[in-house]
C-alpha cells in the first residue's frame, strides 16, 4: 500500500513518524525546498490530551521535554492602559500543564525522527486526481507526477486535496499583522520584561496587541483586528498599525515601534465548525486541511492528534482505518471548532477585556 501525505507540517509529520513506528511506509510531499526554507512562526503550547499525547505515541516525549519551555506558559493579559487583568504563572519546571515550544524546534524534532528519504522536498502538489481502479495521481508544479493508493491531505489552510472531499468555504475571521523585535532581551529589555517569559495579550475594544517571547530572545508581536473589507495593504506599515491603538499606553504601543521592519499582514480564515464529508475510500484529511479553525490554541494540537489517531487506525486495520479515524475526528473536532469560534469572537468584541476577566475568573 503506497501512502502519500500531502504536506510536511506538524500533522503530516506526526502521521509519518507514527506510521513508521508501526513499520508502515509513507512519503511526505512538501512544497518547501528544505527545513530551513522559512521561519516556522511563534510559540505553541502543547496540551497533554492532544499535542503531548501525539508526541508520546511518536516516542518523542523526552526530546520534547528537553526542548520545551514550561516557563513559557506564563501569560499576562493587560487592558489598554497597561493594567494587569490576568497573570498566570506556572510552577517552575512543571510539565503537567501546557508547556510552550518554538514551532520550528517542534518541527525539527519530528523531521529528525524520520529517515532522510521520508520527506520529498520541493514537491508542490498542484493537482490530485482519482485513478481508474483506485488510488490517486499527484501532479507537481514542475510537471512530475506520482501515484499512490492512499492520499492524506495534510497540506494546511489552503489545501489542494480538500476539494476532493468537501467544498466547505473559508471565511475571514480576523486580520493579523505580525512583526518581530529581534534580540529584544538585549536591545529592548524593558519590553522583554513587560512580556515576561511567555505570552502577553493587551486587549481593547475590537483589537488585540500581543507579544510572545521566543527562545531566541526575539519578541514576536501580533496585532489582531476584526476582519473587514479593507485592503490588507492599508495595515502594511508600523504607522498604520499605531493609528489603530490611539489612546493606548505608550509602554504597550512601544512593542510595535520597537519591531524591525514592516508588518506582515494576512487574513485569518476558518472553515464552518462542524464540517464533515462523506467517506471516500483511500482519501482523507488531517489538521488545518480537515478543520481550519480560528487560532486560539487548538489547531496544531489537533493536527498532531489527527496524525496520531490516523496512524493508530492504519496499524490496527488498514481496511477500515480512514472511516474509523474520520468518525472519531468529526466527533472530537465539532465542539472544539465551535469553542474556538466563540473565543475568537469574544477576543475581538467591544467588551473583550471584561469578558476575558470573567472567562479566567468567573466568580469575580
Ligand atoms: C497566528 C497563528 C497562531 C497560532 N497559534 C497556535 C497555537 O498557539 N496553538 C495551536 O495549537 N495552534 C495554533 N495555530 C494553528 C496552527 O498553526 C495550525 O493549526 C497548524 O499549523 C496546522 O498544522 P497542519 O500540519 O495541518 O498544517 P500546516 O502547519 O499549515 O502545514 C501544512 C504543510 O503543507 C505544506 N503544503 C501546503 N500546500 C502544499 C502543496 N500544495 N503541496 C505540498 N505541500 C504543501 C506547507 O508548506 C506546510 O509545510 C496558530 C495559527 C496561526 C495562524
Amino acid at each position: 500500500m503506497r501512502i502519500a501525505i500531502a504536506g510536511g507540517g506538524l500533522g503530516g509529520l506526526t502521521l509519518a513518524r507514527i506510521l513508521r513506528r508501526h513499520d508502515i511506509d509513507a512519503v511526505v510531499y512538501e512544497r518547501e525546498a528544505d527545513r530551513f526554507a522559512r521561519t516556522q512562526g511563534g510559540l505553541l503550547d502543547l496540551h497533554p490530551e492532544s499535542g503531548q499525547h501525539a508526541l508520546e505515541k511518536a516516542g518523542l516525549t523526552d526530546r520534547f521535554r528537553a526542548e520545551a519551555r514550561p516557563e513559557g506558559e506564563e501569560h499576562r493579559i493587560l487592558d489598554p492602559a497597561g493594567r494587569i487583568l490576568v497573570h498566570h504563572r506556572p510552577e517552575p519546571g512543571d510539565f503537567s500543564g501546557r508547556p510552550e515550544i518554538d514551532r520550528g524546534v517542534l518541527r525539527d524534532i519530528l523531521l529528525d525522527s524520520l529517515p532522510g528519504n521520508a520527506v520529498a522536498w520541493r514537491h508542490r502538489i498542484v493537482e490530485a486526481t482519482p485513478r481508474l481502479g483506485g488510488g490517486f495521481r499527484l501532479t507537481f508544479d514542475d510537471g512530475r507526477g506520482a501515484d499512490c493508493d492512499v492520499l492524506v491531505g495534510a497540506d494546511g489552510a489552503r489545501s489542494v486535496v480538500r476539494p476532493l472531499l468537501t467544498d466547505a468555504p473559508l471565511s475571514a475571521v480576523a486580520v493579523l499583522a505580525e512583526l518581530t523585535a529581534h534580540d529584544a532581551d538585549r536591545r529592548h529589555p524593558e519590553l522583554a520584561a513587560l512580556v515576561g517569559p511567555g505570552n502577553l495579550w493587551c486587549v481593547g475594544a475590537n483589537r488585540i496587541l500581543a507579544a510572545q517571547h521566543q527562545g531566541s530572545g526575539d519578541l514576536r508581536v501580533g496585532v489582531t483586528l476584526r476582519a473587514d473589507e479593507r485592503h490588507l495593504h492599508s495595515y502594511g506599515s508600523k504607522r498604520a498599525l499605531l493609528e489603530q491603538f490611539d489612546g493606548w499606553a505608550p509602554g504597550l504601543t512601544a512593542l510595535i515601534e520597537a519591531a524591525d521592519g514592516p508588518p506582515v499582514v494576512r487574513r485569518i480564515e476558518a472553515m464552518p465548525a462542524g464540517t464533515r464529508w462523506a467517506h471516500r475510500p483511500g482519501l482523507t484529511l488531517v489538521g488545518d486541511a480537515a478543520h481550519l479553525m480560528p487560532p486560539v490554541g487548538e489547531g496544531a494540537n489537533q493536527a498532531m492528534l489527527d496524525g496520531a489517531e490516523l496512524a493508530a487506525a492504519f496499524a490496527t486495520d488498514p481496511g477500515s482505518a480512514i472511516k474509523t479515524y474520520e468518525e472519531a475526528m468529526f466527533a472530537r473536532i465539532g465542539p472544539i471548532a465551535a469553542m474556538s469560534a466563540r473565543v475568537q469572537a469574544m477576543m475581538l468584541s467591544p467588551t473583550a477585556a471584561d469578558e476575558i476577566v470573567h472567562f479566567f475568573a468567573p466568580t469575580r
